[in-house]
């Protein structure tokens, strides 16, 4: 019997990436401790994926609680416009101190998929403000034939740069730089041209040398996702290959926007994936870990090179973008205090500690008689992040492979929800020996099963 709680979700909710056809049944989760997350009937799971990838140091983390509530009696929101406040302020310094390359501006929005919108907006109109006349003097007219009479890029450069197999979002823009595919394909016909090229490694590497040499000049911004692309499936990229890229696409003067979205605060077993490379990025997208996974921020950080490209008595090289809840003074604060707790030598043993267990697994994994029968393939770690292939026909992300490992786990305690035939674990920072133990054993029973 469903209780009341199910009964009007059923009835008015309409969950994200859930088919609507038969939709399957929902938990009522009430309440989260630590890595544990219990349900309306008291059963607990253990989040081994981090609630979407978001939580850090676990659920309901009374300290984080204690900074938001002191700071929702002091200031819960005020226009960003004109206005700022110390959790921002606070936040924004921390930030540049900490993020890879030479950041010098934090510029505050709601979630991954805004940052990235910010990020190639950015970018974008980077160029289109290297124009030497005032963007002012040009006639902004509406003409049905011409449209707005703005220049194009005055350098040219008009193509935007993405890597096969990337996922940065669901908005319109973040969707044109992600791969094609089930997620998008109801756009196709409405997403802007965008260049994919693959992942860097020693064979794909000459030909993306060979495209650069031709068609460099014309791209405006270079988006990836570093060493991890997540929802294409947790690929992982060597560094070293990363960082040539990085150096080829730098040497053609294309703006590097790094999406560490997924990869930041920690989760690649460093900082930032990007601190990993010698080659920093021009821009930087967070999101997710930024609040510790209590609350929507999203930030796109830039250097001093292109901040200034804005900084015109041209009106119309203002960067004409903001959102309500712009450095929302809650979600600076939870962010604030999440990384104190980053910061501390607890966390950081931790980390260390998921990614020393992590080694054994995949050692263990490798040895499996499912291994060697090939019904597991390409078993694979960067710091806190596992995720190896069961093998199957479908290799894609709307495979039911994905929908029964997430059943069994569940009755097994534990919350894993694999990406099409990708399973994967990137759970919260506080998960003690035993809970990985444990998830890893589930992992285990669940391919046995099904072998
Ligand atoms: N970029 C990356 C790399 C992501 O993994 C995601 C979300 N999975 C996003 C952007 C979009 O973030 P959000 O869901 O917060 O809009």
């Amino acid at each position: 019997m469903e209780s009341e709680l199910i009964q009007n979700d059923g009835k008015f909710i309409w969950h994200p990436y859930t088919s609507q056809f038969q939709a399957p049944e929902t938990i009522a989760i009430v309440e989260g401790k630590g890595s544990k997350l219990i349900d309306e009937h008291g059963n607990t799971y253990i989040d081994a994926i981090s609630s979407w990838w978001v939580t850090l140091h676990g659920h309901a983390h009374p300290y984080i609680a204690e900074k938001l509530y002191q700071q929702a009696l002091k200031l819960e929101q005020v226009i960003f416009a004109g206005f700022t406040h110390p959790p921002a302020v606070q936040l924004a310094s921390k930030l540049v101190e900490v993020l890879p390359g030479n950041m010098r501006k934090i510029f505050f929005s709601d979630n991954g998929s805004t940052a990235v919108e910010v990020a190639l907006k950015m970018a974008v109109q980077y160029w289109k403000n290297q124009e030497q006349k005032p963007l002012a003097s040009h006639t902004i007219q509406f003409d049905d034939e011409q449209g707005l009479s703005l220049p194009v890029s005055p350098t040219g450069r008009n193509k935007i740069l993405a890597l096969r197999n990337s996922y940065h979002g669901d908005t319109f823009g973040a969707m044109s730089v992600s791969e094609r595919g089930v997620f998008t394909k109801a756009f196709h016909d409405m997403l802007f041209d965008v260049i994919f090229i693959d992942a860097p490694d020693e064979t794909t590497f000459p030909t993306t040398v060979e495209f650069l040499e031709e068609t460099g000049e014309e791209i405006a911004c270079f988006i990836y996702e570093p060493l991890v692309q997540g929802a294409g499936g947790m690929q992982m990229t060597e560094p070293h290959w990363l960082n040539e890229l990085l150096t080829e696409v730098k040497s053609k003067n294309i703006i590097c926007i790094a999406d560490e979205v997924m990869t930041g605060f920690g989760r690649t077993g460093k900082l930032f994936a990007s601190s990993y490379l010698n080659e920093t990025p021009d821009i930087v997208c967070l999101s997710k870990g930024l609040t510790g996974g209590t609350m929507a921020l999203g930030v796109t950080a830039c250097t001093e090179k292109i901040h200034s490209a804005f900084v015109n008595e041209d009106k119309l090289k203002t960067f004409f973008h903001g959102h309500s809840f712009t450095a929302n003074p809650l979600a600076c604060t939870a962010a604030l205090a999440s990384f104190d707790l980053l910061m501390k030598d607890e966390c950081i043993g931790q980390i260390e500690k998921i990614i020393d267990l992590h080694i054994l697994f995949i050692e263990q994994l490798k040895k499996s008689d499912a291994y060697a029968k090939g019904f597991i393939l390409n078993p694979r770690q960067c710091g806190t992040i596992i995720a190896f292939e069961m093998k199957d026909k479908h290799n894609d992300y709307l495979n039911p492979i994905s929908k029964k490992i997430h059943r069994k786990a569940l009755k097994h305690g534990v919350l894993l929800r694999p990406l099409g035939n990708t399973v994967y674990v990137l759970p919260p920072y506080c998960i003690t020996p035993e809970e990985l133990n444990k998830v890893y054993n589930v992992i285990m029973l669940i391919v046995e099963e099904m072998l």
